[in-house]
C-alpha cells in the first residue's frame, strides 16, 4: 500500500532493524511473495477482484500471518479488503468487487502482511489475457524501474537517489511518474518514516544506512501523472484516465547492499 506524499513527515526517525528483527522480516516477506504466486496465477480474464481477494486472504491466514491493509485506517476511512486491485486506469487502492476482468484489462495488485509483529508489502500489474505492445512495454519499463531503484539502496546512498534512478528510467519512454504517492519505510508499522518519491535528485534526502527497510514502489502512467480520488475516498485514478502500473517490494539494506526480502525461496521475485 502506499503513503501519500506528506511534507511534514519527519526524516529522522527511520528504524534501523536489529538482526533477530531482520530475521523475522526476512519470514514475512517470503509469506507474502508466496501469497502473491498464487494470487498472480489466478489473474484471468473473468475472474473477479473479489474472488482474487477472497484467495488472498486464505492464503495469508494459513501462514500465520494477517492482512495487513484490511482495517487499515486514513481518518474516517477502513480499507475493507486483503487486496488492493486496481484496474486500468486505477492507479492504487482500488476495492475488490464483482467486476470480471476483461481481455486487455491491467490489474494493479498490492498486498501486505503482518507476521510476527513485522509488515510486509507487494505489488505488481499483471494482464488478463492479451494486451498491445505498447502496454506490455509500458509494464516491463516500470517493472524494470523497481529494480533501478532497489540497486541504489544502499549504505551511504540517500532517498534521493532511490527516486532519482526509477525517474531517470521510466521517464525518458515518455511515461508519467506519479508524485501524489510514495514508497515508505516498513516494519513494526506498515508505514514508516522515510517517505521514498519515485522521483529526485541524486544525494539529496535522508542517508541510507544498514538495517533500514523499504517498501519502494514505483507507479507510472501511460499518460500524464496527475491523480484523482473517486468518490469512495480509496480509489485513485489518472486525472487524464490513462492507464497506470505499479511495482513494489519490501527489501532490506544491508552492508553488502540491498536484500528484497518479498521474494519465494532461492531468491525469485513471484512478479
Ligand atoms: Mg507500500
Amino acid at each position: 500500500m502506499t503513503f501519500r506524499l506528506s511534507p511534514r513527515r519527519g526524516a529522522d526517525s527511520i528504524t534501523i532493524k536489529e538482526p533477530y528483527e531482520l530475521a523475522i522480516m526476512r519470514k514475512a516477506g517470503r509469506r507474502l511473495a508466496e501469497v502473491v504466486a498464487l494470487v498472480k496465477e489466478a489473474v484471468k480474464v473473468g475472474v473477479t477482484t473479489a474472488e482474487l481477494d477472497a484467495l488472498a486472504e486464505e492464503a495469508v491466514l494459513e501462514r500465520d500471518s494477517q492482512p495487513a491493509f484490511k482495517g487499515y485506517r486514513v481518518g474516517h476511512l477502513v480499507f475493507p479488503a486483503t487486496l488492493c486491485t486496481s484496474i486500468n486506469e486505477q492507479v492504487v487502492h482500488g476495492i475488490p468487487n464483482q467486476r470480471r476482468l476483461e481481455p486487455g484489462d491491467i490489474l494493479s495488485v498490492d498486498v501486505g502482511l503482518v507476521f510476527g509483529g513485522y509488515y510486509a508489502d507487494m505489488a505488481f500489474t499483471a494482464v488478463a489475457g492479451e494486451v498491445t505492445p505498447e502496454v506490455a512495454q509500458f509494464l516491463e519499463v516500470t517493472r524494470e524501474s523497481l529494480y533501478q531503484g532497489i540497486a541504489l539502496a544502499v549504505p551511504g546512498n540517500r532517498i534521493g537517489d532511490i527516486g532519482h534512478a526509477v525517474q531517470s528510467h521510466v521517464e525518458p519512454h515518455g511515461y508519467g511518474i506519479i508524485r501524489d504517492y510514495v514508497g515508505h519505510g516498513i516494519g513494526r508499522q506498515l508505514h514508516e518514516p522515510p517517505s521514498i518519491p519515485n522521483f529526485g535528485k541524486p544525494h539529496r534526502g535522508s542517508l541510507i544506512k544498514a538495517g533500514m527497510c523499504f517498501a519502494i514502489e514505483p507507479m507510472t502512467s501511460l499518460g500524464h501523472h496527475r491523480t484523482k480520488v473517486l468518490k469512495d475516498g480509496w480509489t485513485v485514478i489518472t486525472a487524464d484516465r490513462s492507464l497506470a502500473g505499479h511495482f513494489e517490494h519490501t527489501i532490506a539494506v544491508t552492508p553488502r547492499g540491498p536484500e528484497i526480502l518479498t521474494v519465494l525461496e532461492g531468491g525469485v521475485s513471484p512478479a
